[in-house]
């Protein structure tokens, strides 16, 4: 099969869930050290190590043929470039904010102001959007210095807790996008060395984003508890010595976990058990 070549953040903050998805899809990046380019272990795949805002161009190039990266980033690069998988990590928004005290509460109040932001052409994009006009100041980092300094009346940048916000005195105001990390290739490239990775990339999201359950159940409620719990075929049943009792065993999606666990202990479900998965395929 022929190498994959893979553009990923090399430092920062996709670095390390990157090298973990890969790592869990069975692909080890051994240590980088100060290499850029390094094989991986034990799967056809080359690594890239880049700065994040170069990994679009690489890929729209085809000198990589996929790259993780912040959707933010994609977006901002403006490549014709398609998102394959949606991977769960890095997420963030990308928000409007103020000083403190400033008089602007609402995204229409920043019109005729100066903004700065290392987003400069998703900034522009929004603000045409919503019919705004405004000066845009476009900055390399710590764009959250600049309003203190009398540089812009407010930034456009990156939110993920709002934390860095709050330390240097800001306050949101509005959120033009919501980011995560995506998996990126040109519109419609494929191959068989492609198809094949995310065939494990694939077992390793849907892994990530299910549950096995197990409990015991009174037998004659079974029909109630398959209802409300379709899983991968139909659950798996089996008696306990109890008579009347059995065990059901399946697989629940993360987000629906609580709601469905209130409703089978509603049925009478007891011993409810939830485990780890760590790959499913389909
Ligand atoms: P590089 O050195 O690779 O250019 P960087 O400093 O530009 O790195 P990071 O701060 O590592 O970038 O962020 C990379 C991406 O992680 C962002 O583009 C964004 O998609 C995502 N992200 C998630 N949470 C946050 C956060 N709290 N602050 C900033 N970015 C975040
Ligand atoms: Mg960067």
């Amino acid at each position: 099969m022929t190498v994959l070549r893979v553009a990923l953040q090399r430092k920062g903050r996709l670095a390390e869930d990157s090298f973990r998805l890969l790592a869990e899809a069975g692909i080890g990046i051994p240590g980088i050290g100060e290499r850029l380019r390094v094989p991986a272990v034990g799967y056809p795949l080359e690594a890239y190590l880049l700065r994040d805002d170069d990994i679009p161009l690489y890929v729209a190039n085809g000198v990589a043929d996929i790259g993780i990266v912040g959707e933010n980033v994609v977006q901002e690069a403006a490549f014709p470039l398609e998102v394959v998988r949606r991977l769960g990590f890095g997420r963030c928004r990308l928000s409007l904010a103020v000083p403190k005290d400033s008089p602007i509460h609402s995204v229409s109040e920043v019109a005729g102001k100066r903004i700065a932001t290392g987003y400069p052409n998703l900034t522009r994009r929004f603000l045409e959007q919503l019919h705004l006009q405004a000066t845009i100041q476009p900055l390399h980092g710590s764009t959250e210095i600049a309003p203190s300094l009398g540089l812009a009346d407010a930034i456009v940048d990156i939110v993920a807790t709002g934390s860095t916000l709050l330390l240097h005195g800001l306050r949101e105001v509005y959120a033009f996008l919501h980011s995560e990390a995506v998996l990126v290739r040109r519109p419609g490239e494929t191959s068989p060395a492609l198809e094949d990775f995310l065939f494990r990339i694939d077992g390793v999201l849907a892994a990530r984003r299910q549950k096995y359950i197990l409990f015991n159940l009174p037998e004659h409620v079974l029909q109630e508890v398959v209802a409300l719990l379709p899983g991968l075929k139909s659950p798996t049943v089996m008696p306990l010595v109890e008579k009347g009792w059995i065990s059901v065993h399946t697989v629940v999606e993360e987000d629906r976990f609580w709601e469905v666990a209130q409703r089978l202990q509603g049925l009478g479900a007891q011993g409810i058990l939830v485990l780890d998965i760590e790959k499913l395929i389909r």
